[in-house]
């Protein structure tokens, strides 16, 4: 469906984070061949991840030359976070943050005015801003350039809620968890049979790291305020849960996001590091023999603990693919494997610091995914139909679990919380990997992938749903003041 022109014109700007920029990316290009004009904001350093990753001089660097050659009206720039290239956000995070919260949306501002300012002829279109929900600006910085305010959601509708109604979770002694009530959460709307385990660590525990739920809480404030959410899920899996957010707020289920584009062909970089390529190693091993292990972007771990998944992995005798990122325990230390781990695996495992995952899960060598939850791994293990082996770790992780487990029944959990132990490890990848339970998940997962490509189809809600936002979002021009 084509809008009518002026062409509106869209200010995007993603959250400084892998599992938050790739969707940004693709609902950019989703909205540009709609006829949107885009205007595509990255942070500095998340650019210069992205041109290092490319082996690309960052300042000549332009993420959407290519799709502009393709007619597309994407353009693209930078702002700074505040704070040199070199300075470890993850080691200063509270001061990173706050600087975020005070500083940052001074710079959103300028971005905004300038991109406004030079794009006025012929005609002024109509603007709107399309930020990440956690942002704790958009509806202030909306609001004082009238212009539409679009939410991006980048995780499950389940994780949206919660978050949604924390005052209710306080109020009902359930965040932080007081211990005496009892642990099931039976009143938030659209939610049935929640347990205080499966809420996100930033509930669970607010004081481990209180910078996450002060995040959580702006963002929230501010996403009460949006004009539409966008959410990065399928109504046929979360259909409650949407349901009774859109009794409060114009919610649209649409995703996943992460296939709007065909991941084998696109032009456009998206990833922060460098991908090895896993495609040979991967040809040369029996269908669904290979069990991926990831666990993202950021979660760190420990030297214990990927000890014990080391030992699992060789205890199971299974092929894998092992991303272990060179920060993965923080720090600059290397050496993270136990003793002469590499020469006893020998052909069994492939350990790189970062692959391309969406080829390495497509790849029918691979037959499960040990993963630390994140939604984005979630999303893609489902749309090429690959158990999982769930591993959370932090933030939304264990709230994802439940879905993946207890409500789609598409993969097994390792060690519930507990420390880690080689045993459960072999033995879960047993069950994932081997035997009846294997062809019985296998099966539940295809059911679930079918949903997922089934909602991107002409006739599938997300794509519907899509179309419905479209339409919405003009009708909200058309009743703006000028
Ligand atoms: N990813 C990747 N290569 C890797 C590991 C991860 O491309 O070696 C991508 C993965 O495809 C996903 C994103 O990084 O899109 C991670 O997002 P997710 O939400 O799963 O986890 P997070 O990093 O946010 O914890």
């Amino acid at each position: 469906m084509q809008m009518a022109h002026p062409k509106p014109h869209a200010v995007v700007i993603p959250y400084p984070y892998q599992g938050h920029v790739t969707p940004m990316i693709n609902l950019s290009i989703r909205l540009a061949s709609r006829g949107f004009t885009i205007t595509f904001v990255q942070t500095e350093l998340i650019h210069h991840f992205i041109c290092k990753a490319q082996n690309l001089p960052a300042a000549n660097f332009d993420l959407f030359a290519e799709a502009r050659k393709s007619g597309l009206d994407i353009r693209y720039t930078t702002i700074s976070d505040g704070f040199p290239l070199d300075f470890d956000r993850d080691l200063n995070f509270n001061e990173y943050w706050e600087s975020m919260f005070r500083d940052f949306p001074d710079r959103v501002d300028k971005i905004v005015t300038t991109t406004m300012e030079a794009d006025v002829l012929p005609k002024t279109p109509p603007f709107l801003l399309v930020a990440d929900t956690f942002y704790t600006w958009p509806a202030t910085i909306a609001k004082k350039h009238n212009m539409v305010n679009v939410s991006v959601w980048t995780e499950p509708a389940i994780v949206f809620s919660l978050n949604y109604n924390l005052e209710l979770l306080r109020q009902n002694g359930h965040v932080p968890y007081n211990g005496n009530a009892d642990n099931h959460i039976n009143y938030i709307p659209g939610i049935q049979s929640f347990s205080t385990r499966d809420l996100m660590t930033y509930l669970q525990d607010p004081e481990a790291i209180p910078m996450l739920i002060k995040i959580a809480e702006k963002g929230f404030e501010q996403v009460r305020k949006a004009d539409f959410i966008l959410c990065n899920t399928v109504e046929e899996l979360e259909l409650e849960t949407l349901s009774s957010l859109n009794q409060k707020h114009p919610t649209y289920a649409v995703g996943p996001i992460n296939f709007y584009t065909d991941f084998t062909k696109t032009s456009i970089a998206r990833s922060l590091w460098s991908e090895s390529d896993c495609t040979q190693w991967l040809n040369s091993k029996p269908s669904g023999s290979v069990l991926y292990v990831s666990f993202g972007s950021i979660a760190h771990s420990n030297k214990e603990e990927i000890g014990e998944l080391a030992h699992g992995l060789l205890i199971s005798e299974v092929y894998f693919v092992w991303v272990l990122r060179p920060d993965i325990i923080g720090g600059k230390e290397s050496d993270v494997l136990p003793e002469d781990f590499k020469d006893v695996v020998k052909d069994k495992g492939l350990i790189v610091p970062w692959c391309n995952q969406n080829i390495v899960l497509s790849s029918p060598a691979t037959g499960g995914f040990l993963t630390h939850c994140g939604w984005n791994s979630i999303l893609e293990s489902t749309w090429f139909g690959v158990p999982m082996i769930c591993y959370p770790s932090l933030v939304d992780q264990p709230t994802n679990r439940k879905l993946v487990v207890d409500d789609w029944k598409i993969g097994v959990d390792l060690c519930k919380g507990e420390q880690v132990r080689r045993e459960e490890v072999a033995s879960q990848v047993n069950i994932l990997m081997r035997g009846e339970s294997s062809v019985q998940m296998k099966q539940q997962i295809k059911k679930v992938s079918k949903k997922l490509h089934d909602s991107l189809g002409a006739e599938g809600s997300s794509h519907r749903n899509f179309d419905r936002f479209e339409v919405d979002l003009k009708a909200k021009f058309c009743t703006r003041s000028p």
